[in-house]
């Protein structure tokens, strides 16, 4: 049969255990102001309660009870401080004092009333301890939350022993005798007690090792001159896309950004101008791109986007928005530069250095003709009417974009030469019945290659070949739609031709028609 421990030994347990965490907590935050010695505090405060429970007969029973419940309001108070200081939010000061503060005022009132003074007292744990917990709850965390659930649990206990206490003092009043009896109640009580001391304190060191661990994740991912993230980084986002276009087919492309002659605005305006340089860019890069796109330096001048989602037109349209952003700015200490960039799209069978190799490619193209330019990977531009409008002239044939199947390719082949020349209808004065009447013969001609497809991957074995299909079907039905809209002056030819020639056409094959070599060269 279990015996109970007598209090006395429970209590000593408890204070120890108290002066043992503090004493660790204070020593590991070692003048940091991220709570701990706060914490510690608190600890220390609690370790005082059951100091004073040992005091009895010693002290007067009035005096030790009153005290008891004043030192653990403090010590809860103290939690909530050390919370705010973890999370440097603005001191609920409220929060903090009111409630010991209410709860000595209230004390004066109760001397000798028990029922009224447990009851009060635990209201205003209950108070505290919820104030804790909404504000771990409402907290906005950029790092893992164990540590955080730990002191909820812990939580859970302390409101567990302030209702029970609040129930016995309503319902079994003559029970709040045995408060210091070795009763099973009782052990259980301060067993818990000892038990949210210890999560508690523990999710705290918890709390704080995980946001510590999440910054310094985070500091080896960052250029420390221009906040942009690493290559660490870079590489790790680029094999995360690259894994999604494999797996889903979500198209991704990268911007590689190099400054030009960058070594005359060292020379001329000295090194710490061209770090200022180096810094601004990279605030207009960051405007330049969407939110979802990873901005990073690549080395020394050179800097790269990692565009999820994103096939040739979008990547282009980022990439040329940012060009003449470049060339109008006025950068620190008025230095005027510009920049040559290079784009390329991901294809399925890419590996990351061949990616990179094809947006260095163009990016090479760039330099070689002329600078301050866009060049993509496989296409090649003309100038939109607009400056923000880069407008792909030609789509070029590349032998990556090869299938794997030689009737397949030899049709993919044909179609570039009619996709071309819908793109050059979208440049020309063609009135709107001939570019609807280009649209329809190209998407015929489509839906009969689709077919042939279709049938090749089929008997190929293709695992996918259903959901292939699927994706023809799908595709050619939004064309279709922005066919009819273009037709009812809904939206513009450029909205029907860019789909048709980019989506439907050209980053489809790069993207999924890439994918069939596995079967057709095993
Ligand atoms: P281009 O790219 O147009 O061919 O000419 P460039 O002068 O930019 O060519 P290059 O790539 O050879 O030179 C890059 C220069 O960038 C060399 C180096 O002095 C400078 N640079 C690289 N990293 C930093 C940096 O962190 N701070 C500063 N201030 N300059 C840097
Ligand atoms: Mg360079
Ligand atoms: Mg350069």
């Amino acid at each position: 049969m279990f015996s109970h421990p007598d209090l006395p030994t429970i209590f000593a347990t408890i204070i120890v255990s108290c002066l043992a965490l503090a004493a660790t907590l204070a020593w590991g935050s070692r003048g940091a102001r991220d709570g701990l010695a706060i914490w510690a505090l608190g600890l220390v405060m609690q370790a005082s309660v059951f100091a004073l429970l040992d005091a009895r007969g010693v002290i007067a029973d009035a005096i030790l009870a009153a005290g008891g419940n004043l030192l653990l309001a403090v010590a809860m108070a103290l939690f909530l401080a050390a919370i705010h200081q973890f999370q440097q939010t603005p001191q609920n000061r409220a929060g903090v004092f009111l409630p010991p503060l209410l709860l000595g005022f209230g004390l004066l009132f109760t001397v000798g009333e028990l029922h009224a003074r447990i009851t009060l007292a635990n209201l205003v744990y209950l108070v505290q301890i919820a104030l804790i917990g909404l504000r771990l709850l409402r907290f906005r965390y950029d790092f893992p939350t164990r540590g955080r659930n730990l002191i909820l649990a812990g939580m859970v206990l302390y409101v567990v022993g302030a209702t029970s206490r609040i129930w016995t003092a309503a319902f079994r009043p003559e029970a709040l005798h045995e408060f210091l009896h070795p009763t099973a109640p009782q052990s259980v009580a301060f067993f818990s007690v000892f038990a949210a001391i210890v999560l508690t304190s523990n999710g705290f060191v918890m709390m704080t090792k995980e946001r510590s661990d999440a910054r310094l994740r985070d500091f080896a991912r960052r250029d420390s001159l221009t906040g942009c993230w690493n290559r660490v980084r870079i590489e790790e986002v680029a094999e995360r896309e690259r894994a999604r276009l494999r797996r889903y087919g979500h198209p991704v492309a990268a911007i590689l950004v190099d400054l030009d002659h960058f070594k005359e605005v060292n020379d001329r305006f000295g090194h710490a101008v061209g770090d200022a340089v180096l810094k601004d860019f990279a605030k207009i890069a960051r405007i330049s791109i969407r939110d979802t796109d990873i901005l990073g330096r690549w080395g020394g001048e050179e800097f790269i986007a990692i565009l999820p989602m994103s096939g040739l037109a979008d990547a282009a349209a980022i990439a040329e928005r940012l060009r003449t952003r470049v060339r109008a700015h006025a950068f620190a200490g008025g230095v005027r530069i510009t920049a040559s960039i290079g784009v390329a799209a991901c294809l399925t069978s890419d590996t990351w250095a061949e990616w990179l190799q094809r947006a260095d490619t163009a990016l090479y193209r760039a330099k070689a003709e002329g600078r301050d330019a866009v060049r993509i990977e496989g296409v090649e531009l003309g100038s939109g009417p607009t400056a923000d409008a880069v407008r792909p002239t030609r789509l070029i044939w590349r032998n990556g974009y090869a299938s794997g199947s030689p009737e397949i390719d030899a049709q993919h082949r044909a179609l570039f030469a009619n996709a071309n020349a819908l793109i050059a209808l979208a440049d020309s004065a063609a009135n709107k019945d001939e570019i609807i009447a280009e649209v329809r013969a190209f998407l015929a001609r489509e839906v009969a290659h689709f077919a042939d497809e279709e049938r090749l991957i089929a008997t190929a074995d293709y695992g996918n070949a259903h959901d292939h299909a699927q994706l023809h079907r799908d595709l050619l039905a939004r064309a279709e739609d922005l066919l009819a809209r273009y037709a009812n002056d809904e939206i513009a030819a450029s909205g029907v031709l860019d789909f048709v020639v980019h989506e439907l056409f050209a980053d489809h094959i790069l993207t999924e028609d890439t994918r069939f070599r596995a079967v057709f060269e095993a």
